[in-house]
């Protein structure tokens, strides 16, 4: 764009973790491209999608990874947290297990990823609210229990994607400036 050249002051890495089929992709598709599929296949090949946001006047550019369809045999190794600032924990409201799996999730990320990591519980498809089988209230709870930030998105709608990757984004900034 003309003679704006991009200086980049920070590249944060964030991860994005959680069961099989609660909308990871999408959700990084939405924020990344602001794109959605409703038959999306497992992901293929991409590592990782990035996107520049600025804050506090400063370019920080998202680098958010992604599973690849690894999670089906847990096969998430130590180079996918290796470097990450920021996780994003995401489950399926409308599926009761994937909530119930996220403690595993984050005894996975404490156990391989770095001690001031920022962690953010989200729970993804809230336009399905009539299918819901996790409370807000109880994620909410879960969440403050161990000390993540927590939002409700939907890839679909586009509801609160935006705001959950700065939040989480901001409050790197915060740790690292
Ligand atoms: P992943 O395995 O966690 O990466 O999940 P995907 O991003 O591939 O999504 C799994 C399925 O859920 C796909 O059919 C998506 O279209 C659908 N999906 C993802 N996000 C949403 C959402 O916010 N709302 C609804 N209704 N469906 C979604
Ligand atoms: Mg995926």
């Amino acid at each position: 764009h003309g003679d704006f050249s991009q200086k980049i002051d920070y590249v944060f890495k964030i991860v994005l973790i959680g069961d099989s089929a609660v909308g990871k992709s999408q959700l990084l598709a939405r924020f990344s491209r602001n794109d959605f599929s409703l038959d999306s296949k497992a992901t293929i090949g991409v590592e990782f999608q990035t996107k520049t946001i600025v804050i506090d006047h400063k370019n920080v550019k998202a680098q958010i990874w992604d599973t690849a369809g690894q999670e089906r045999y847990r096969a998430v190794t130590s180079a996918y947290y290796r470097g990450a600032v920021g996780a994003m924990l995401v489950y399926d409201i409308t599926v009761r297990q994937s909530f119930d799996h996220i403690a595993r999730w984050l005894e996975e990320l404490r156990g391989h990823a770095d001690n001031n990591i920022v962690i953010m519980l989200i729970g993804n498809k809230s336009d399905l609210d009539s299918q819901r089988e996790v409370s807000t209230e109880d994620a909410k709870e879960f969440a403050e229990r161990e000390g993540l930030f927590f939002m409700e998105t939907s890839a679909l709608e586009a509801t609160n994607v935006e705001p959950a990757f700065v939040t989480i984004l901001t409050e790197i900034y915060r740790t690292v400036s």
